[in-house]
């Protein structure tokens, strides 16, 4: 199963992590901003009962000349669209995680998202509380690294070059606390 090496890296008896859950509806994405041992955004698409999981070390652009490093981790089960919290001291990925953004996607290309997935060409409509629009995945293998994908933002009426959410919006879309907040619970 998909969801086995996530499985296998976590102790769901310490961290408050969803050991399982996949009834939320297909079409979902979420950004968490994760302050573990590096600080970096995880950027998650269900496809195919899962979320596909890409860690983004600089966090989502508005600006379609802005290339993201995305680097696909392990399948996260859908029901992480909604968490948040701290990963204790030990545990995989120990450290503070925060919603920054969820919603819905539409898929923008004309083949299935598990096809688009398998091309290493991803083309979505995203539609969250500060992304909007068009981001495509690309499967660029960067310095020969199967693993290294590119997160970009499409050219469409939600690019914008000014705008740098990750530095000016903070605040978890789903509690409205900063990192720091989280962190000191
Ligand atoms: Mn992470």
């Amino acid at each position: 199963m998909s969801l086995s090496p996530y499985k296998a890296k976590r102790d769901f008896g310490t961290t408050n992590e969803p050991s399982h859950g996949n009834d939320a509806p297909a079409a979902i994405f979420a950004i968490h901003e994760h302050a573990a041992t590096s600080h970096h955004f995880d950027f998650r698409l269900a496809i195919d009962g899962v979320l596909k999981s890409w860690v983004v070390p600089k966090g989502p652009s508005t600006n379609p000349e802005e290339k993201r490093l995305a680097i696909l981790t392990e399948d996260h089960p859908l029901a992480y669209k909604d968490f948040e919290g701290n990963i204790p001291k030990g545990e995989y990925g120990a450290g503070t995680v925060l919603v920054w953004d969820y919603g819905t996607y539409r898929n923008l290309r004309d083949v299935s998202m598990h096809q688009a997935f398998n091309d290493g060409q991803i083309e979505v409509a995203l539609k969250g509380e500060k992304l909007t629009g068009g981001y495509a995945l690309l499967h660029a293998k960067l310095g020969g690294d199967e693993q290294n994908w590119l997160l970009i933002k499409m050219d469409d009426a939600a690019a914008d070059a000014r705008r740098h959410p990750v530095r000016t919006e903070p605040r978890s879309v789903r509690s409205g606390k900063t990192i720091h907040e989280i962190a000191n619970e």
